[in-house]
């Protein structure tokens, strides 16, 4: 699929400094930079992003500054790892606020590239990550190429700005393993510290996301009918089969209108499915359901 054209509109042009903020939109200024810091012995802490940005992403960098002297942002909206088109299509931009919030939180530097400048040979050519078992099951079976666009866009961002620190987000539970396998492929486990920071969570539950901006009045009041849920399988978990456990949980899902993709329990380590629980075994809840077109992930460890 060509998303460039369409991408290469959200490349917006910003003034190089706004505020005490560095914006960079070019990787020579950005790596250029980021070496002079890096030789003047400051460590760099690095939260990408996809920008329509909200308290979760600001977590991440409120971490980050607690972890080391300088941190940097990225906003990019990588259409390599969309693999519905609608969907890249409606991703919500809402650069100017961004920019506003990461300022408030202290962000030093912003990246903001272009598809060209991130794929200078074209969006098409592929490497392939050899990402096992984790690119067969749960976002990997339901979003085909998915995990290969996200570890495109880190390979790309990460070689630009080798942060001593990495910060994302448990939101994404399995993308967070998928980036710490990318780690390990790339051979800079030992020189990226990864850091899996938690969700953080609207006050009736909803996990915060870009894509609740397209919720309407009526979807929000039912999407925190998933956060109930994981919660309804933590409370209710027992050593055994999990299949009628998670018969209710859809059910629940189902009761309020959602389409469901899956309400799975996994080894909260290998992400392996859980059928019958040991009752001594870590698990997580994962749910992947759709309130109209919009699609709404969310997890949950359930074992104490
Ligand atoms: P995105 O912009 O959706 O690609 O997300 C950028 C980063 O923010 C990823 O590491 C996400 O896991 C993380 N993130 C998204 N939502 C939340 C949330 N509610 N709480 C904490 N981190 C989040």
């Amino acid at each position: 699929m060509d998303f460039t054209q369409k991408a290469d509109c959200k490349a917006f042009q910003f003034p190089a400094k706004q505020g005490s903020m560095l914006i960079f939109h070019t990787v020579d200024q950005l790596s250029g930079y980021l070496l002079h810091l890096k030789q003047q012995g400051q460590t760099i802490g690095f939260a990408p992003t996809m920008g329509a940005l909200h308290r979760g992403h600001l977590s991440l960098l409120k971490a980050s500054k607690k972890h080391c002297d300088k941190t940097v942002s990225s906003i990019f909206v990588n259409p390599t790892q969309f693999n519905n088109r609608a969907d890249f299509e409606k991703y919500p931009i809402t650069i100017a606020a961004d920019i506003s919030m990461l300022e408030l939180v202290g962000c030093d530097i912003l990246f903001l590239p272009s598809v060209a400048a991130m794929y200078p040979s074209g969006t098409e050519k592929r490497t392939d990550y050899d990402l096992g078992f984790l690119e067969t099951v749960l976002e990997g079976s339901s979003r085909p190429g998915h995990f290969q666009g996200v570890c495109m866009v880190m390979d790309r961002l990460l070689s630009i700005v080798v942060p001593n620190h990495l910060f994302m987000g448990l939101k994404d539970y399995q993308q967070c393993m998928v980036v710490k396998r990318l780690l390990e492929l790339k051979g800079w486990k030992q020189v990226i510290q990864f850091h899996a920071c938690p969700t953080l969570r609207e006050a009736d539950g909803l996990a915060m996301s870009s894509r609740n901006l397209r919720l309407s009045e009526e979807q929000r009041k039912t999407a925190p009918a998933i956060y109930e849920c994981l919660q309804f399988i933590k409370e209710n978990l027992q050593p055994g089969t999990l299949h009628s456990l998670k018969q209710k949980a859809c059910q629940l899902l189902e009761q309020k209108g959602f389409k469901i993709d899956y309400v799975e329990i996994a080894d909260a380590s290998s992400l392996e499915l859980i059928q019958t629980w040991n009752g001594t075994q870590s698990l997580t809840a994962l749910i992947a359901a759709y309130l109209g077109d919009i699609r709404l992930i969310d997890n949950m460890v359930v074992t104490p």
